[in-house]
């Protein structure tokens, strides 16, 4: 067993020093404050020396429970930061614990890394899990370790937005979005459409496409209708460019209307 101290057999007790003739301090025991036994020292090599770093691992029972309480204390932690981190990233508190739970879904998943930086084109009508499954995904990225931007494409616009004129410039916010390992974009088409946003919004989803970086999107739209939506106010050219991207660097999943469960 392991004990408070870490791996027992890694250090000096005071015959193996007394034994090798290692020079080293007197050594001094201390009592277990959990049941009064004396430990023994245990040291490591230091400078030419022994220096007493540690104390034996006593194995009682108060012992034993102090190992699991702290075991469970830094479980608790390391939960804690990773909630703070999928929030962080975008992930809404409702879908913290959310699963990537649809099978094309996660045959992407399996596969990424070895198809170039290809994402997703999840669409669906309202009420089909897209949101659901969009934080799936970012939890599960987070948790192998990639940084995520998870936004609806309304709030990130507006997030760009809101740099204009102050002293972070909109191409820090810009970079946030186009440069995350992996961006997962929300109902995209819900903005209002505008010169300016499908420029925004082209800018961003080609510099993924030029470095290869994956972008997810959902939308209540698919392709086809994207495309419309985008051009309603007359962006025929942003609107057919992005969507000819996306046709390029999403793999398209269609998610019909039985799913279940998903909040
Ligand atoms: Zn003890």
């Amino acid at each position: 067993m392991s004990g408070l101290h870490g791996g027992e057999s890694h250090f000096i007790t005071p015959e193996m020093a007394k034994e090798q003739g290692l020079n080293s301090p007197k050594s001094e025991g201390t009592d277990c404050p959990f049941c009064g036994r004396i430990l023994e020292p245990r040291g490591v090599m230091l400078n030419g020396r022994v220096a007493w770093v540690a104390f034996e691992p006593c194995g009682c029972e108060g012992e034993a429970n102090a190992v699991k309480e702290a075991e469970a204390y830094e479980l608790k932690m390391r939960e804690r930061e990773r909630k703070v981190k999928l929030i962080r990233s975008g992930v809404k508190k409702r879908y913290l614990e959310a699963t990537v739970d649809e099978v094309k879904a996660q045959q992407y998943m399996e596969r990424f890394g070895s198809d170039d930086g290809r994402g997703l084109y999840i669409h669906g009508s309202v009420g089909t899990g897209k949101t659901y499954l969009a934080s799936a995904l970012a939890c599960t990225f987070i948790d192998a370790g990639y940084s995520v931007v998870l936004t609806t494409t309304l709030a990130m616009l507006e997030d760009i937005q809101d740099t204009y004129g102050k002293e972070a410039s909109s191409l820090d916010a810009v970079l946030r979005f186009a440069s995350s390992d992996v961006l997962i974009l929300d109902d995209l088409g819900k903005e209002s459409a505008s010169a300016w946003s499908a420029s925004m919004i082209f800018q961003i989803v080609n510099y993924r496409y030029e470095a290869m970086r994956p972008l997810i999107v959902t939308s209540q739209y698919d392709l086809a209708g994207l495309e419309k939506r985008i051009a309603r106010q007359g962006e025929r050219e942003s609107a057919c460019a992005i969507v000819s991207r996306l046709r390029q660097m999403c793999h398209e999943i269609k998610l019909s209307g039985n799913d279940r469960r998903r909040g």
